[in-house]
């Protein structure tokens, strides 16, 4: 069966072959049919289960796709991203924006990632231009929402990734900001190693009737 059944679209199929996945991992299969439907989740995901494409094959999906290219990158231009995903480190930024980038060949998705430790200057003009898809580690997005090089008022769905390990970096002024900034009627996604009270109480208040998912 693999990949066919889930709902995910044709577009996002031939990613997923090009990708060169055949079957879903356990966290795929489970989540995949509740962020398509549209769902909150807490789900309960290590690196390694395959949980970036449990969360960028259905959000994909769903922000609808446009080609040709050229279209898409004009319209959007000057505009807020639709979908924001925040992660701890610079590495799983980079891993989350290939994942997203080999999706993108198919939707047409223009993707932008803002990580500390490196220059603004081309990150402000890569959110000038406009994007879809954006690709966060919190330091870095706070302070361009500060100065307003960043709007996220047009976000559709926030992924919240390695929430337990943003708050074990101090970052939970940040995810507040961040997540004040979105509107409140978007779709929101917590991944965590764990669903330890201990390790995510403090966030949990952001997702809205969740589906949890725990393999
Ligand atoms: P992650 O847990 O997102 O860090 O993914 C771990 C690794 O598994 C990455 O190299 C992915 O490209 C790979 N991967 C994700 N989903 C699948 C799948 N369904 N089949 C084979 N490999 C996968």
């Amino acid at each position: 069966l693999g990949f066919d059944g889930l709902g995910l679209s044709d577009e996002v199929l031939a990613a997923v072959r090009d990708l060169g996945y055949t079957e879903p991992t356990p966290v795929q299969a489970a989540a995949i049919p509740e962020v398509l439907a549209g769902r909150d989740l807490l789900a309960a995901a290590q690196t390694g289960t395959g949980k970036t494409a449990a969360f960028l094959l259905p959000t994909m999906c769903r922000l609808g796709h446009v080609a040709p290219r050229g279209e898409r990158r004009r319209r959007a231009r000057g505009r807020g991203p639709l979908m924001l995903v925040v992660t701890p480190t610079r590495e799983l930024a980079q891993q989350i924006e290939d994942i997203c980038a080999r999706v993108a060949e198919h939707t047409g998705h223009i993707a932008v990632t803002v990580v500390g430790g490196v220059g603004y200057n081309p990150q402000r003009s890569a959110l000038k231009n406009g994007c879809d898809i954006l690709v966060a580690t919190p330091g870095r997005l706070v302070d361009l929402i500060g100065e307003g090089s960043c709007s996220l008022s047009e976000v559709q769905v926030l992924v919240l990734d390695e929430a337990d390990r943003m708050l074990d970096m101090g970052f939970l002024p940040d995810m507040r900001k961040i997540v004040g900034a979105t509107p409140d009627d978007r779709q929101t996604l917590l991944f965590s190693a764990t669903l330890d009270e201990k390790a995510v109480g403090a966030v949990t208040d952001l997702v809205r009737d969740p589906a949890r998912v725990e393999i």
